[in-house]
């Protein structure tokens, strides 16, 4: 799933592609895909869309005082739609402008998860951003710690909770553990000063890193064209130390890790006994 780094990057090239351009429609192509009634969605058209923004991994496209908060999910993207064609393929939903190509939002196969909300007034105030932790990229060693404190569940499900802070997923959660030298199975709440401080660079290079890379394309990078250093790698060598990388298998992700770096040498149990683990 696309995490901050991606979402910022796509919002900037939205913002620079479809900014400013006047709103002339707005169709659901699903029956799914919008998941407001109110206000209608109509009540952007004659506006110039922008500004674009990120808030965790939602895109926000402000038109007038509407906003379109864009939740891409696993294979969603926003794509210019020049044909606008009656049945586009895999389109599920569309803006149209007074001049230039469309904006289509599509969605591969049946997955049927990305969605689209339409909110009057202070988008950050209302679902479905209002309940999300605060953005990755905001956050120093303070609020880091605010972050982890009275946190029950292991380091790894905390940074991919979105309540407890967004922008990160499986990729992003990988690769900090794996820079702050820190087990991703640590209980979030027990890292000393020392680890937080720790976690709160880490996150910041990674985020800084992924960024860059991430600017430097003209389209959103997929999940295998995304660097790391032990996501999507399970059993290269580490490029800190050359020990094995190592993982716990989960039914929807893989933990991925250093024991030479993160678990003082440790192999952590495998998918057969990780049930022990979350
Ligand atoms: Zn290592």
């Amino acid at each position: 799933m696309p995490e901050l780094p991606e979402l910022q990057a796509h919002a900037e090239r939205l913002e620079e592609d479809f900014g400013g351009r006047i709103v002339a429609g707005f169709r659901p192509i699903t029956f799914t895909v919008l998941k407001t009634f109110r206000p209608d969605p109509s009540e952007a058209v004659g506006s110039p869309l922008g500004p674009v923004r990120r808030r965790g991994k939602h895109l926000l496209l402000g038109a007038g005082s509407l906003t379109f908060v864009v939740h891409l999910m696993q294979g969603g993207r926003l794509v210019p739609d020049e044909k606008q064609s009656a049945k586009p393929r895999n389109g599920i939903a569309r803006w149209t402008f007074e001049e230039g190509p469309a904006l289509l939002l599509t969605e591969p196969g049946t997955e049927r998860k990305a969605g689209v909300w339409v909110v009057d007034g202070d988008p950050l105030d209302q679902e479905p951003l209002a309940g999300l932790g605060p953005d990755a990229d905001a956050l120093d060693a303070d609020g880091w710690a605010a972050v982890l404190s009275g946190r029950t569940g292991r380091l790894h499900g905390v940074l991919r909770d979105q309540r407890a802070v967004a922008g990160i997923g499986r990729r992003l959660a990988n690769e900090i553990c794996h820079r702050a030298r820190i087990s991703p199975f640590a209980s979030a709440a027990k890292l000393d000063r020392a680890q937080v401080e720790a976690l709160a660079d880490a996150a910041d290079a990674c985020i800084a890193e992924s960024l860059a890379e991430e600017r430097g394309r003209d389209h959103m990078a997929t999940s295998a064209e995304r660097s790391g250093a032990v996501h999507h790698h399970v059993g290269d060598p580490c490029p800190v130390c050359g020990d094995t990388v190592r993982s716990v298998e989960y039914r929807a992700y893989t933990v991925a890790y250093c024991p030479t770096c993160q678990t003082g040498g440790k192999v952590l149990a495998d998918n057969t006994t990780s049930k022990f683990l979350k």
